[in-house]
């Protein structure tokens, strides 16, 4: 049984560990710990509490993968319920479907009697102000183009959450839930809700995800990537080196960071990460069997050109 979970995602690593040991489902398990992530306002980068679009609507998207059958759901730019990782859960559950967006992801959570909720904070909804302001947005002086491109993402950092795991029947599975970037274009969708993207599980070689920016996961397929190098023969450490060397080689890398989760069939597993500040590395959550419910944080491991 292994459990590794990115950075700042402590309020569910305990619980989905807890239901780990006795005896639930790796997608059941994630799906609770997950669930107490977004409730917990405190988290500016997920659910309740998460940072809002460039209008000052918070957008979630959520997904998750069965790595027995590679079943997948997903929901994209989910706006006004509480738990869109049991909602993606729900569309792998019940629909032909893989992935729902916008209106009709909504509709869906509340065809399956989904909780509602307000997801935009006061902490959230003055900082939005605040960059208004700093954009030059509060009085339209600067067009909605023109503000989010400018805009840095502050949020790289509080990261989204991502869990995988290997339950106690050696099955692997994993899920995912994030606000996305802090002031992104109203629609836009990072590699959280894209299967193969931010997320892949495969019972057979191991399972993958990703925070950080998330347009380069999707550009180079990062966790299917990541899984594929396992199946082709690689250690989960030599299949994250050289999907992030690989991710490296892109002309516009400049400083951006992202954060490769893996672990692979044999209880293995290995965190790697690229572009954060010297001094500032990365960190993420791991358990393994026998473990009590304390989660050890590690540091993650720096991978360069
Ligand atoms: N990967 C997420 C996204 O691009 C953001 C993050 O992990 O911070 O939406």
């Amino acid at each position: 049984m292994i459990f590794v979970a990115g950075d700042y995602q402590n309020s569910g690593t305990a619980i989905t560990w807890q239901h780990l040991r006795s005896g639930d489902s790796a997608l059941a398990a994630m799906e609770q710990g997950i669930r107490a992530v977004e409730a917990n306002e405190a988290d500016w980068s997920v659910g309740k509490g998460g940072y809002p679009n460039a209008l000052g609507e918070v957008e979630l998207d959520a997904g998750v993968m069965d790595g027995r059958t590679r079943t997948s759901g997903a929901v994209g730019g989910l706006r006004g319920f509480l738990h869109p990782v049991s909602v993606a859960y729900a569309v792998m559950e019940r629909l032909p479907h893989v992935l729902l967006v916008g209106d009709g992801a909504a509709r869906f959570a509340d065809d399956i009697g989904a909780e509602r909720a307000d997801l935009l904070t006061e902490v959230m909804r003055k900082n939005f102000a605040q960059w208004q302001q700093d954009f030059g947005r509060s009085n339209g002086s600067v067009a909605l183009i023109e503000a989010v491109s400018r805009s840095a993402d502050p949020q790289r950092k509080d990261e989204t959450t991502v869990y995988l795991v290997q339950d106690g029947k050696g099955d692997i599975a994993v899920a995912t839930s994030t606000s996305g970037w802090a002031w992104k274009y109203p629609g836009r969708l990072g590699d959280t809700p894209v299967a193969g993207a931010g997320f892949y599980a495969d019972n057979r070689y191991g399972a993958a995800a990703c925070t950080g920016k998330g347009e380069l996961a999707i550009r180079t397929g990062l966790a299917r990537f990541t899984v594929t190098l396992m199946q082709m023969g690689r250690s989960v450490q030599e299949a994250t080196q050289e999907a992030l060397q690989d991710l490296l080689r892109l002309p516009d890398i400049g400083t951006a960071e992202l954060q490769l989760h893996a672990i692979d069939a044999h209880g293995g597993h290995d965190v790697a990460f690229i572009g954060a500040a010297q001094g500032s590395d990365w960190h993420f959550y791991y358990m393994a069997k026998d473990q009590d419910e304390t989660p050890i944080r590690c540091p993650a491991r720096r991978v360069t050109a």
